[in-house]
């Protein structure tokens, strides 16, 4: 049996690290969301309306960061935000 190597250009890794970083970052706000379901008609593959009628993050996606900011700004409650992280001051 062949096993299969796939080799990652290091372009192409440092955009999955990226897009990656980018995820960890985002929050959806449900408290702020009216479930108009915007984000999903815009971006499908990374948002679903809930059971609970607001959106979510689906899970297992990895997002474009210019998909994902023309969402956060076209929610019209801005319930969706990129979270910086905060540095230890030590
Ligand atoms: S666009 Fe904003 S308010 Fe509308 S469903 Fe998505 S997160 Fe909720």
């Amino acid at each position: 049996m062949y096993g299969v190597v796939m080799e990652v250009s290091e372009k192409t890794r440092t955009e999955i690290l990226k897009r990656e970083r980018l995820k960890k970052k985002m929050r959806l706000l449900k408290e702020k969301c009216i479930g108009c379901a915007l984000c999903t008609s815009l971006y499908p593959d990374l948002f679903e309306i809930g059971k609970d009628g607001h959106a979510n993050i689906k899970e297992g996606v990895i997002p474009d960061e210019e998909k994902l900011k023309e969402v956060i700004r076209s929610c019209p409650v801005q319930a969706i935000k990129l979270i910086e992280e905060k540095k230890n001051k030590f």
